[in-house]
């Protein structure tokens, strides 16, 4: 197999793809579900259990590891994939969002950003070369655009203003590029949820050329609706062989809906983030754990999953794990959770490819509007055939 980078289709339905994104540290199937591994670690998870939910492909991030433990030390201990055991690809985030939210700890000027760290007061600077550099020196497989994103809503002006000084960054992101054969670096569309800034935004990106291209901006308080007609007014604009990026996204019913729309990557602390705090996600929504009815109940989380929480424990076991506050509740709920995100994505995967796409989608929306499974129902034996 050649290592390099690239994106091959293997089936479409409508404008959603299926097919394989070939790196230096592997193959992911697309589309994909990329679990946030901020700061070198998926929180409450071992890499084997991370990797036995069927996850490809994780994420990293910039501005957490340029402050602790530091870019330099990571690469002396060589690199992220080896410092955190994780051999498959990673996608690191330039530090642009994180930065960006720090409000008025954070000065923007043209050339870059200066901001006080979180953890302690310490100035530092991120540049777009200063970014790229130290995704470099992390060892990332796809790196980003070091980009500003504004909050919305705002004006439309300001966003204009403001993509365009992403789009200049852009190019300086490309030029310190280090290209290898099997990594890539992705430009990041922005442009608000205005459809000529969007169009503007890939001509610039596309004008330089990068491997593959991200959709930022986005699930910052616009609402679903907003989300989608943005992305039907951006996607068909990207080169139909460079993959696709939704970038913080989303809800199950998010990661569907966008899927449809052309997207192939995603990712979002919110399967993770609700292991943390007893939300389980089922195919028929959500159950929050620490409630009392849970607290007698023998049966699995999910009958359809094949997780350590699901196979091996019961509801009541998971509420008694949070009430008590034993750190076993977070691993196994967070375990459960990014293994019903897994097996959603190889499910709408497998119905692209076999051409079910429109009845697949159909029988996931008609699950989340139903209520928990009753207890005759369990197990059900009328879940679509999943790989
Ligand atoms: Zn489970």
């Amino acid at each position: 197999m050649s290592t390099s980078f690239r994106w091959v289709e293997q089936a479409r339905s409508g404008r959603a793809r299926a097919g394989h994104l070939h790196t230096a540290h592997g193959t992911v199937p697309t589309p994909t579900f990329m679990p946030v591994g901020t700061v070198g670690t998926v929180k409450a998870m071992t890499m084997d259990a991370v990797r036995s939910t069927g996850a490809g492909i994780v994420l990293g991030n910039t501005y957490h590891l340029m402050l602790r433990p530091g870019a330099e030390r990571v690469r002396a201990l060589g690199g992220l994939h080896r410092f955190m055991d994780w051999p498959g690809p990673i996608l690191t985030d330039s530090g642009g969002f994180q930065v960006m939210s720090l409000g008025p700890l954070r000065k923007l000027d043209q050339d870059g950003v200066t901001f006080s760290s979180h953890i302690d007061g310490s100035k530092h600077r991120l540049t777009p070369e200063r970014s790229t550099d130290i995704q470099h020196a992390l060892d990332a497989t796809i790196t980003m655009c070091f980009d500003e994103c504004p909050a919305l809503p705002a004006a439309p002006e300001v966003i204009a203003q403001s993509m365009r000084m992403s789009m200049r960054w852009a190019a300086r992101c490309r030029e310190a590029f280090v290209q290898r054969p099997g990594y890539a670096q992705y430009g990041i569309i922005q442009g608000g949820t205005e459809p000529e800034l969007r169009a503007e935004s890939v001509r610039a990106l596309t004008g330089i050329g990068f491997e593959g291209y991200a959709i930022g901006g986005l699930a910052v308080g616009e609402g679903q609706e907003l989300m989608f007609s943005t992305l039907d007014a951006t996607t068909p604009l990207i080169p139909w062989d460079s993959p696709r990026y939704l970038m913080g996204v989303g809800t199950p019913d998010d990661l569907l809906g966008s899927v449809e729309r052309g997207v192939d990557m995603f990712d979002c602390v919110m399967p993770t983030r609700a292991g943390r705090t007893a939300r389980a996600y089922t195919e028929r929504g959500t159950l929050n754990l620490r409630n009392a009815r849970h607290a007698v109940d023998s049966r699995p989380i999910s009958p359809h999953c094949d997780c350590l929480a699901c196979t091996r424990h019961s509801r009541a076991y998971l509420h008694h794990l949070f009430r008590a506050n034993e750190i076993l509740g977070p691993m196994l709920l967070t375990w459960h959770n990014l293994a019903y995100y897994q097996r959603l994505m190889r499910g709408i995967r497998s119905a692209i490819v076999e051409g079910s796409l429109e009845a697949h989608a159909a029988w996931l929306r008609a699950q989340w509007a139903m209520e928990d499974w009753t207890p005759d129902e369990m197990p059900l034996p009328d879940i679509p055939p999943v790989p």
